[in-house]
């Protein structure tokens, strides 16, 4: 039997998340987060789905992600909200660049003019993120000097939050206001490109953001921990025992014996360690699902392999799956928990532990 971590993506729920998307937003286009490969879970899958769905562009971070795109097939909008490269692939492929800076969107122009070919472009504004963008306050002058740029659209104006949260609205508030100015000032030299700001905090916390377009990932994929609104789990990683191993009270267990039994214990060897995502810092600390029970990780995670203390389940065997994220039997790890365990995000536990697992769709027929 396979050994190792499973990673499978439930297309159905991924396709029940974007329709729930629809229905909070309304007619806003809705720009969908593919970058990282769909937040490990696969972006050219996650795409067709996402297309079906009849969202209205893809984004991506870096331009080689917006190629394998291209290369799948899709013809779709794909905007590339990072890469700041003027690269011949922006024109070829029809990409959709987000300039951050003025001297990107000068050799924007000047590529557009070599091809003889103009590019649609999105301007990033820095309202408070301070990672990207013009700066607000300086946002206007910029975006005057880009509209006497020859060759390029400006299709569409963005921003970001700097809490992917939200939970205190007042600096997002603020984020806002100041995006508002901006939207105002731009409206006013007789422009109308598109703007978008929301993230899935926004979504679902801040209606004020949702102005023409969304921009969601996380909620996509089915986690949304700031709020009780409902959207279903994508992501569920399953891995398998090497071997169930009975052990007597006092034995002390993995790497520099930080867990020593305080009974007689049945430990299983879990397949699956940190070199497949499943974070270090689980050590002695995470839980697994098998049999429907909680089964704790006991001593360090190791690289390619875990230790899990199933003494309490009954019946277990070395060929039972063990949930490391998702239901089993009713019980349910979430992605949320593994994250708090692990003291990161949501985010991260997806990127890790979907990258590098063995890939495999249901639904989406
Ligand atoms: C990642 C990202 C998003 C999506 O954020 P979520 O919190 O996953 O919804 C939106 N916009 C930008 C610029 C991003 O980098």
């Amino acid at each position: 039997m396979h050994r190792g971590p499973t990673v499978e993506v439930n297309l159905d729920n991924l396709a029940y998340n974007v329709r729930f998307i629809r229905s909070e937003v309304g007619h806003r286009q809705i720009i969908a987060v593919v970058k990282a490969d769909a937040y490990g879970h696969g972006s050219v899958e996650v795409s067709r789905v996402l297309v079906r769905e009849g969202v209205d562009a893809l984004a991506v971070a870096y331009i080689r992600e917006a190629l394998e795109l291209r290369d799948a097939g899709f013809s779709i909008p794909i905007i590339v909200l990072f890469d700041q490269e003027p690269s011949g692939e922006i024109v070829a492929s029809k990409l959709t660049p987000v300039v951050n800076n003025i001297r990107f969107a000068r050799e924007l122009s000047r590529l557009s003019l070599k091809y003889n070919n103009p590019i649609d472009v999105h301007i990033n504004v820095d309202t408070g993120m301070g990672r990207l963008g013009l700066n607000y306050r300086e946002a206007i002058g910029e975006f005057k000097e880009i509209l006497t740029l020859e060759g390029l659209n400006p299709a569409g104006v963005m921003s970001h939050f700097s809490e992917a949260g939200i939970a205190d609205r007042t600096y997002a508030m603020l984020q806002v206001k100041r995006f508002l100015s901006v939207k105002e000032g731009i409206e006013r030299l007789g422009v109308r490109p598109v703007f978008h700001f929301a993230n899935s905090a926004a979504v679902t916390r801040l209606p004020e953001a949702y102005l023409d377009a969304v921009r969601p990932g996380l909620m996509l994929y089915g986690c949304n921990p700031y709020s009780s609104h409902r959207v279903k789990p994508v992501m569920r990683v399953s891995s398998r025992l090497l071997d169930i191993r009975r052990v007597g009270k006092g034995t002390p267990l993995s790497y520099g014996r930080t867990f020593i039994t305080k009974r007689d214990s049945l430990i299983g060897v879990l397949s699956t360690g940190y070199a497949d995502g499943y974070f270090r810092s689980l050590s002695n600390n995470a839980e697994v699902l098998v049999r429907g029970g909680r089964a704790p990780v006991v001593g360090r995670v190791c690289m390619d392999i875990a230790l899990v203390d199933v003494t309490g389940i009954a019946g277990v065997s070395p060929d039972d799956e063990v949930i490391l994220i998702g239901s089993q039997k009713g019980a349910i790890m979430s992605v949320e928990e593994v994250a708090e365990k692990a003291s990161t995000i949501p985010y991260e536990v997806f990127t890790s532990l979907g990258i590098r697992g063995r890939r495999r769709y249901v639904g989406g027929a």
